[in-house]
């Protein structure tokens, strides 16, 4: 059998890098293992400026940094999509896709997935006209005429990265107002090719193979159609912590319950991050979560021998 790994940290997210961080300065091996891109959600911001001591970074950028931070001092990393977590007496077994690996602790900083919006032929058009990464497909669209929707920071973050180099931005929200800082519904609101409507519900995606436009409902039910080639699509987020579920506690939402310490109804199987439940979903959160999490993991190897 393989050596068994004092901690395996499950998503290579902010809360997952730091729980890493304070692992290894708590003297422990670490493996931290990723199923998609290093960073999680934060590696999709352009900008982030709530990160306290750097004034302005690219999410990626602050990714990256985080990464070599670790990597440098000792994190193993393996890039697998976790498929099951199960404990035998005290030893965990974790399942990737690849690969089988123990451990005396498990850290899980899965975050969070984008919501979808449950409309026919959505899948079919992922790619196709519908992306919900304006920083990863924006670009694909410069100097053309691009629809969003979504009313929160994401939302808002996208419109003006979108509006930088695309010729305009239609935001479209459910509701009759933004739900995001007020200095980001400034911004937006000054970019003179980003155009708002308020109060709509979209309801239909048009186009089979290629998206062509959108139908959306207004408050008075009547309908309206809106030409577009491309939809961005920042209406919040999803857990997906169903593999867990034999040895956590989820809220009716999915995310994982755990006490102040971080623990989970499972002795050294802890929580971090977006995933759990929680008000504050933010970078700086995430990173707490992780230092709180790794610390106690440590201390329940230490005093379980
Ligand atoms: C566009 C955008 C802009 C944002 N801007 C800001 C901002 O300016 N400031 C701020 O503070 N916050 C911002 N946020 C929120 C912030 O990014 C999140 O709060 C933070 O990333 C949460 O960190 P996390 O580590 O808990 O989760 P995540 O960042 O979601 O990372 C979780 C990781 O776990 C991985 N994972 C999930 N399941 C598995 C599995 N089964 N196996 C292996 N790996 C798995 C995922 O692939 C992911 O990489 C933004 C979010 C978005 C989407």
């Amino acid at each position: 059998m393989k050596e068994i790994t004092d901690i395996i940290v499950i998503g290579g997210g902010p809360a997952g890098m730091t729980a890493c961080l304070y692992a290894l300065r708590n003297g422990k091996s670490v493996v931290l293992i990723e199923r998609n891109g290093i960073g999680g959600q934060i590696a999709q911001s352009p900008r982030v400026e709530n990160f306290p001591s750097v004034d302005s970074i690219s999410g990626s950028e602050l990714a990256d940094k985080m990464f070599e931070q670790i990597t440098s001092r000792g994190a193993i990393f393996k890039f697998g999509n976790v498929e099951s977590v199960e404990k035998e007496g005290e030893v965990f077994t974790v399942k990737t896709d690849f690969d089988t690996m123990q451990a005396r602790s498990v850290i899980i900083a899965t975050g969070v997935e984008h919501r979808k919006l449950n409309l026919k032929n959505e899948d079919k058009l992922i790619g196709n006209g519908i992306s919900y990464c304006a920083l990863c497909d924006g670009a694909f669209y410069s100097g053309e005429d691009v629809t969003l929707i979504g009313d929160g920071n994401t939302a808002l973050q996208y419109a003006l990265l979108l509006s930088s180099y695309c010729k305009s931005v239609h935001i479209v929200t459910l509701f009759d107002k933004f739900f995001g800082d007020a200095s980001l519904v400034a911004a937006v609101k000054k970019r003179d090719n980003i155009k708002i409507t308020h109060s709509l519900r979209l309801v239909e995606l048009l186009g089979e193979d290629e998206l062509r436009g959108l139908v959306f409902e207004r408050e008075d039910k009547t309908r309206v159609e809106f030409p577009t080639k491309a939809l961005f699509v920042a209406i919040g987020q999803m857990p997906d912590n169903h593999i867990f579920s034999g040895l956590v506690d989820l809220s009716v939402d999915g995310y994982i319950a755990s006490d102040e310490n971080l623990r989970t109804r499972t002795p050294g199987l802890f929580v971090a991050g977006d995933c759990r439940t929680k008000k504050v979903r933010q970078v700086t959160t995430a990173c707490s979560d992780g230092a709180i999490a790794a610390s106690n993991a440590s201390t329940y190897i230490e005093s379980s021998g």
